[in-house]
């Protein structure tokens, strides 16, 4: 049967880029090596990091003030090397869920942390509007896209001082005007690739304005300095990455997947909104593109939460339970993730609601 695969990450990628890794793996451009058994400063393999920068500097529009870097350690490493290397003395932090409250408590072992607005009050169902930022921050740090709860900002802030954004899980969903960040962020696995590799894209004269010393690895300096090969870099998560990126080139780029994803989220909506099985506790100016948490509504609160699970997954489609801090279900329909998916799960709710 087809799989439908809505998990939050890692995650669907397109097809292509799994064969071409395949292929890869097993046989790197017909030189009768695999891309795992070669030396990352091999020509075959300096090609395929640059051609990723290459191709994520064009799809984003990246200003040459920015460089882009290929990290390990995941978005959750970036959580300390943020303020390591950006706070000398205070740190603003929004608080829209899990993610974000995690970035915060790193940035507490090293100075005052204010949080600027949070979303808590409400179990983080709507993106906060309306605070003043304070003007003496060092920065400012916004997780845009919130995986868990489903919210999302829809447009760039402005924000008087340095902005910093974690944007694991909607990176490339959207245009993002990356002048206006100092710097952003990301696990690569939700929509750019597979675990093990993370991007960063750092306005680079932000950089060595603390006092303090950065342990040589934890110095975004190290990595623009080496072009992310001061040390052995994840050289099968590049590879990947750059076939993602590729791959998005050849439908048109951000501007073509953002309709593309738009529609998606549209349908499913409306969808959850029409059904009278299901709800969305997310504030409907805020709903993320990417997670689309729903529960059951008030006339069906006393189904087994698992019915709706097997009822999908007789019919395919995998990874729709909710995580425990939303219940219910979540579908992730991230970049790779195909209308008709969306259109089959939609079909599939119909469905349960009529077998009720
Ligand atoms: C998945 C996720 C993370 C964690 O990423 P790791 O690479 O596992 O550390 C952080 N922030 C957001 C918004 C995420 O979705």
């Amino acid at each position: 049967m087809k799989k439908h695969n809505f998990s939050a990450g890692p995650c669907i990628l397109p097809r292509t880029a799994i064969e071409n890794a395949a292929a890869a793996v097993l046989d790197l451009n017909g030189i009768g090596l695999s891309l795992i058994e070669i030396s990352h400063r091999t020509k075959d393999f300096e090609s395929v990091i640059d051609e990723a920068t290459s191709l994520l500097k064009e799809l984003l529009n990246v200003p040459d003030t920015h460089k882009i870097l290929w990290l390990g350690g995941g978005a959750s490493m970036q959580f300390c090397m943020v303020p390591f290397n950006f706070m000398e003395k205070k740190a603003g932090y929004i608080n829209t869920g899990v993610w974000a409250k995690k970035a915060q408590k790193e940035a507490k072992l090293f100075g005052e942390v204010v949080e600027v607005a949070s979303s808590e009050d409400k179990n983080n169902t709507y993106i906060p509007k309306g605070y003043t930022v304070p003007t003496d921050l060092d920065y400012l740090h916004i997780t845009t896209n919130n995986t868990i709860f489903g919210t999302e900002y829809h447009t760039d802030i402005d924000c008087p001082v340095p902005l910093i954004a974690d944007m694991s899980s909607d990176i490339l969903s959207r245009p993002v005007d990356v002048s206006k960040y100092a710097l952003i962020y990301g696990g690569a696995q939700k929509n750019m690739g597979p675990a093990g590799v993370t991007f960063v894209i750092v306005r680079e004269d932000m950089l060595g304005k603390v006092s303090r010393q950065i342990p040589t690895m934890l110095d975004y300096r190290t990595h623009i300095k080496d072009g992310s090969m001061f040390n052995t870099p994840p050289v099968f998560p590049i590879f990947v990455v750059r076939e993602t990126l590729k791959w998005l080139k050849s439908i048109g780029g951000v501007p073509a997947i953002q309709k593309i994803n738009q529609q998606k989220a549209d349908a499913l909506y409306a969808e959850i909104e029409r059904n009278s099985c299901f709800a969305s506790p997310v504030n409907p100016e805020d709903r993320s593109l990417m997670n689309v948490p729903f529960v059951y509504s008030e006339k069906c609160k006393d189904v087994e939460p698992t019915a709706f699970l097997d009822f999908a997954k007789e019919r395919g489609m995998v990874g729709l339970k909710g995580h425990r801090l939303v219940g219910g279900f979540r579908a992730s329909i991230y970049n790779a993730l195909p209308l008709e998916s969306v259109q089959a799960l939609i079909a599939c709710m119909q469905e349960f609601e009529k077998s009720l």
